[in-house]
């Protein structure tokens, strides 16, 4: 059975090739032009794998993210670039919930056969121009044409001093918890699209939604200064991200409801509703925690930092309001979009 398929794809392999926007070898030339020379990379596009050199004392960190047409994104929706930009943020958003460094990224891209090559060049520019402000390079990845709709794969390969990338299993009962920035503004946008599917939004007034930026230098002071005990990026909602933090460290905890940061979109500036904050995916913010005896800085690498709860030994976790009543916030992450994921989009 795996043999028959294997000839399958082989057999189909010329036509692959030629059906794409570009041929594919024309493509992945035009990519490696455009994609600079890192340090880090000894050997990149063009061989059979790529060469990476760790630094001294480092462990590599991989992350895989898909980015999916319909999913994770709509071409009426979504600029190329803003595309580009959000699939390499997911990637380079893990690298920096672990405190790393990103070295190089990789990828894997299935396009369908009448896709302008004007689309690619335009998500190339806008995920090359993100990895150029944070210092990496593609370093490869492959190219093959899709039955159906754009899929894009991104690998992200970083490092972290050894033993010292940050986990989602170190927080400890009365740690406290931290989130950066602002919660819910991007999955606010998916709703305001859905309500209104033909109108097409400015980009620039919604940059948390449209261009998110990975919290790195955030991520990197953490783990340097030893402030976190646990740490995960919000790609899924506060409250689902958060399950994960207590799951994998074997304990609960409280969140107080006024204390979240509810972020406020558009022009004029608008305070979202607070289920989005609590449940609202691709924020890319950063969720840790730390011990009560350290003293965490409001804001780190120009970003706001706001404590929203402590850490209990054992689960679940609870919002409390301002009243001191509280409730269990079970994860509901994107699932609460669920009704909404066929045309819609979700991490
Ligand atoms: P192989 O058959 O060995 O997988 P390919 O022809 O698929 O080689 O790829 C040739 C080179 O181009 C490799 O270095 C690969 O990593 C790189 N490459 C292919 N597709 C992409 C892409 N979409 N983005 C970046 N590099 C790519
Ligand atoms: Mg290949």
């Amino acid at each position: 059975m795996l043999f028959a398929r294997r000839l399958l794809i082989l057999a189909s392999a010329p036509i692959i090739a030629s059906a794409l926007p570009l041929a594919e070898k024309a493509l992945i030339d035009r990519i490696r032009r455009q994609v600079g020379k890192r340090r880090a990379v000894m050997v990149g596009i063009g061989d059979d794998c790529a060469v990476l050199r760790l630094p001294p004392g480092h462990e590599a960190l991989i992350t895989t993210d898909f980015s999916l047409e319909g999913i994770h994104f709509r071409r009426d929706w979504h600029s190329p670039e803003a595309v580009g930009c959000r699939c390499l943020t997911r990637g380079l958003s893990d690298i920096a919930a672990m405190g790393g460094e990103p070295m190089a990224a990789f990828l894997s891209l299935a396009l369908p056969r009448n896709l302008p090559q004007k689309w690619v060049d335009r998500f190339l520019r806008g995920l090359l121009s993100l990895a150029g402000k944070y210092g990496i390079t593609l370093a490869g990845g492959d190219t093959a044409e899709s039955p159906d709709g754009i899929l894009a794969d991104i690998v992200v390969l970083g490092s972290a001093p050894r033993g010292k990338a940050i986990r989602r299993s170190g927080a400890k009962p009365n740690d406290r918890i931290y989130v950066s920035g602002e919660l819910g503004g991007s999955a606010a946008v998916v709703q305001r699209m859905m309500k209104h599917p033909r109108r097409m939004l400015n980009p620039r007034d919604f940059p948390r939604h449209f261009f998110p930026e990975p919290r790195l230098e955030l991520g990197r002071i953490l783990r340097e200064k030893g402030l976190a005990t646990a740490m995960i990026d919000l790609s899924d909602g506060l409250s689902t991200d958060l399950a994960h933090i207590c799951e994998e460290s074997g304990v609960g905890g409280e969140v107080q409801q006024e204390a979240i940061p509810i972020a406020a979109i558009g022009k004029p500036a608008q305070e979202v509703d607070l289920k989005f904050a609590l449940h609202g995916g691709e924020d890319y913010e950063l969720l840790f925690t730390a011990s009560p005896r350290k003293r965490v800085p409001r804001r780190i690498a120009g970003v706001p930092i706001t404590m929203i709860g402590h850490i209990s030994r054992r689960g679940p976790v609870f919002l409390v309001n301002q009243h001191g009543a509280g409730y269990e916030l079970a994860p509901q992450g994107w699932e609460h979009f669920a009704g909404n994921r066929a045309p819609g989009v979700r991490s």
